[in-house]
């Protein structure tokens, strides 16, 4: 079959390799028919997160149709159509029990390497490294899919189009849970760094929460485009300080959350952004943190950080004094998926949210290469790569 493989640093290849087969009772096989390119893709795009093999199929967003089922699996059969979560969760761990489903214990395979590097074992993900547990990503023709009796989302309707569902598998409880960790309340202003897919999603999911106003800070114009068709204010972080209008906007106190959809590859101004380059480039920092500071100097006294970009490991120069001063409230972790299934999947079929307006490019698994070239270089008006192993690629 066709998957999409890393190679290397800004390398990516579609090959032909051996079909997934069902290695445990609890495994499903999906047949792939639609996958989305993530902005958590480009970090293993631009070899910043550790683990990478020269081969590894990628991708963690992906839907389609069951085509097996393991002797453990019940609750799904052939021919069911499902998104499945990026994460991997056993369901049956003291984790999981506790709705903490991105720490699950029993899920990653390579828990050693995980416990190496973090000090305690993370949950499996798809397509993301050997650090995450290597299992193949779904930017392919098919999947295997452990613990399927856990995590695939059944769509009964037929009628919706897979743009319509697809991010449940990611970005939408991302955003989702991100804003809910904004803990937002009447009235409440929120500012909201990155306008790429999480951080437009996250606007919609924040007015849905009660937000009253949200502000969005990037500086790509279809993104800005879409994040005011949203109903955020914008800001253009090249063109102004951020931290001035911030300020302004909010009667000089400062936002009541900050949103945090960029990570730890943050473009950053000034001399400091430069630093922080160097730093990650030797490798005596893993991540940009030019957000994170820029969030908890502008935050109002008492108020939020809610982290949803990925950080990797070490940052320097963290404001810590001002946080404490302050007294802010860190929130932060990958994504809880599994509590938001049902939610977000009423919220979608009662048109409550389309997250299908982010996307802008729908291509081939062929076209791969090209399509992280475009997302990751912001060009091309991309803001949002589905890939659908159906169509045939486009004409260079
Ligand atoms: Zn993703
Ligand atoms: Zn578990």
């Amino acid at each position: 079959m066709k998957a999409v493989c890393w190679q290397g640093k800004k390398t990516i290849k579609t090959e032909d390799v051996p079909e997934p087969k069902i290695l445990r009772p609890r495994d499903a096989i999906v047949k792939i028919t639609s996958t989305a390119i993530c902005g958590s893709d480009l970090h293993l795009y631009n070899n910043l997160f550790p683990g990478m093999r020269r081969g590894d199929v990628m991708g963690h967003e992906f839907m389609g149709e069951v085509v097996a089922v393991g002797s453990g699996v019940s609750n799904l059969r052939e021919g069911d159509r499902v998104v499945v979560p990026c994460v991997i969760a056993c369901g049956g761990c003291f984790f999981c029990k506790r709705g903490l489903y991105s720490c699950c214990d029993n899920s990653n395979p390579n828990q050693a390497e995980t416990e190496k590097l973090f000090g305690s074992p993370c949950c499996a993900m798809f397509g993301y490294s050997h650090t995450t547990g290597g299992i193949a990503g779904g930017q392919a023709e098919m999947a295997r899919v452990p613990f399927a009796d856990m995590g695939p989302i059944k769509i009964p309707d037929r009628s919706i189009p897979d743009e319509k569902v697809l991010f449940l598998s990611d970005i939408l409880p991302t955003a989702w849970m991100g804003a809910e960790n904004c803990n937002v309340q009447p009235g409440d202003t929120v500012a909201v760094w990155g306008c790429g897919p999480v951080g437009l999603l996250a606007i919609k999911c924040l007015f849905l929460q009660g937000a009253e106003r949200v502000i969005a800070i990037d500086r790509v114009p279809e993104r800005l485009k879409l994040a005011a068709d949203a109903g955020a204010e914008t800001l253009k972080f090249d063109e102004v300080s951020v931290a001035d209008e911030l300020y302004e906007m909010t009667a000089g106190r400062g936002p009541d959350a900050c949103l945090d959809a960029v990570g730890m590859e943050a473009h950053g101004l000034g001399m400091m952004a430069v630093v922080d380059r160097v730093k990650q480039a030797v490798g005596i920092e893993n991540d940009r943190p030019a957000v994170l500071r820029e969030m908890i100097k502008v935050a109002r006294k008492g108020g939020t950080i809610s982290l949803l970009g990925v950080y990797s490991g070490m940052i320097d120069t963290f404001p810590l004094g001002i946080a404490f001063t302050k007294g802010l409230t860190f929130k932060m972790s990958q994504v809880q998926l599994h509590r938001y299934k049902e939610l977000l999947l009423d919220l979608v079929m009662e048109g409550k949210i389309d997250p299908s307006v982010i996307i802008s490019h729908t291509l081939s698994l062929d076209d791969a290469a090209r399509a992280y070239d475009m997302f990751n270089d912001k060009t091309g008006n991309c803001t949002k790569v589905v890939l659908k192993p159906g169509l045939a690629p486009t004409v260079r």
